[in-house]
């Protein structure tokens, strides 16, 4: 059986799917694609150029005009790639707790999806991908060869997220993060446009109690096995 040619892992904020993504392309040697950072492109280049965000149509002209651009990471910070807009290093801005406020918001309208959509898609047919978000398995790739929806409590996720930014010597409030990533969930799973969901023919995986290393062998295994049932 010869290893998927596709790959897609959905699920909600903080469930740790760029850490497995990461780890999964590397081991395959095959691009690893976080769609997320496309919507946090979009959001920092909005607030950056003081666009309203509540304006639906300046925001989705915004993003059918600016260029994203993801490559192999430069520096040796933690990044996973360097994120670029219109050729300028935003990767941490993308991080920061505005664009975190304001993503879902931008992420559910029409033209925003339809635009970076189309990008997705066309990296997605290159193939030996493992493409990272919340509608990949649904909208962007219905096709893909495996797919994975990896989810954990709100708890658990908003403890990692807080710790990953202590780890960067930022301030960090639980509760307020607590409360991002509940809002956030909610936002992503009522949305009419590609609500986040896991598609039917997704292996399903709660990865409270494990650690990057457990999840990443579970979806390894999965990859390399014939044919895997989805659960
Ligand atoms: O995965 P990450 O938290 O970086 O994604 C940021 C936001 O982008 C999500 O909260 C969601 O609103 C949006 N998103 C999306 N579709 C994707 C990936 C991310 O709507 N495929």
């Amino acid at each position: 059986m010869p290893l998927p040619f596709t790959i897609a892992i959905d699920g909600p904020a903080a469930s740790g799917k760029s850490t497995l993504g990461k780890k999964l392309a590397d081991a395959l040697g095959y691009l690893f694609f976080d769609t997320g950072v496309m919507y946090r492109a979009v959001t920092w280049a909005a607030l950056e150029n003081g666009l309203d965000i509540d304006d639906e149509e300046s925001v989705a002209r915004l993003a059918q005009t600016i260029d994203i651009d993801l490559r192999p990471p430069s520096q040796a910070d933690g990044r996973n790639c360097d994120i670029l807009l219109n050729g300028k290093d935003i990767t941490w801005q993308v991080r920061r707790p505005e664009v975190d406020a304001n993503v879902s918001q931008v992420s559910a309208y029409a033209g925003v999806r339809q635009a970076m959509t189309v990008q997705q898609r066309r990296i997605g047919a290159r193939g030996r991908v493992v493409m990272v978000g919340r509608d990949i398995g649904t909208v962007v790739m219905p096709d893909a060869d495996l797919k994975i929806y990896l989810d954990a409590s709100p708890e658990e996720r908003a403890r990692r997220r807080y710790q990953e930014l202590l780890a960067r010597g930022e301030a960090a409030d639980y509760e307020e993060i607590l409360a991002g990533v509940r809002r956030r969930d909610q936002i992503d799973s009522t949305r009419d446009l590609a609500p986040l969901r896991p598609a039917s023919d997704a292996h399903r995986i709660n990865s409270d109690g494990m650690d990057a290393e457990q999840v990443f062998s579970v979806v390894m295994n999965l990859a390399t096995q014939d044919d895997p049932p989805a659960s």
